[in-house]
């Protein structure tokens, strides 16, 4: 994503464009990739030999959740996209590929869960609790928990 300096008029420049996915580098591994191009949606404008630049990103994300390791589908809409750079000397243009490309991967979410009532996967078997029960005993400090439900800790 380049702004020539040379087309901000005095009203600034809109600027939108696509980012391929793969200047965020993803490994196959990572708990949030990006699956498609990142939307760049900008205003450009010099003040007082400033490069402003304001607008919001887009990007569709394919993330592996949390609890359950099932990949799903997401999406990071409207993140707000700031930049400002000195331009002394004046260069013809300014890359802002790099720093869309932190600003986007600050936005990642950072416990991605399929669903808020994800139940995870069984500690000790490894059963995907969404689809199935086990027969695994649960840790002692759940197991008190549970007595204590049953009114069994009482009396
Ligand atoms: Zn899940
Ligand atoms: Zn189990």
């Amino acid at each position: 994503m380049i702004v020539e300096l040379a087309d901000i008029g005095l009203d600034g420049l809109d600027l939108e464009g696509d980012l391929p996915a793969t200047v965020l580098e993803c490994g196959a591994d990572d708990p949030v990739r990006c699956a498609g191009p990142i939307r760049c949606v900008l205003h450009c404008q010099v003040v007082d030999r400033e490069l402003l630049v304001d607008g919001t990103l887009s990007a569709p994300l394919e993330m592996r959740c949390r609890r359950c390791d099932c990949l799903f589908a997401g999406r990071a809409d409207h993140i707000v996209y700031h930049y400002d750079q000195e331009l002394d000397p004046m260069p013809e243009s300014v890359d802002l590929t790099e720093d869309i490309r932190e600003s986007m991967i600050l936005a990642f979410p950072s416990y991605p869960v399929c669903r808020e009532s994800c139940r995870g996967l069984c500690a000790q078997c490894g059963t995907n609790l969404n689809e199935g029960t086990c027969n695994c005993k649960p840790p002692a400090d759940m197991r008190w928990g549970a007595l204590d439900r049953l009114g069994l800790g009482k009396e």
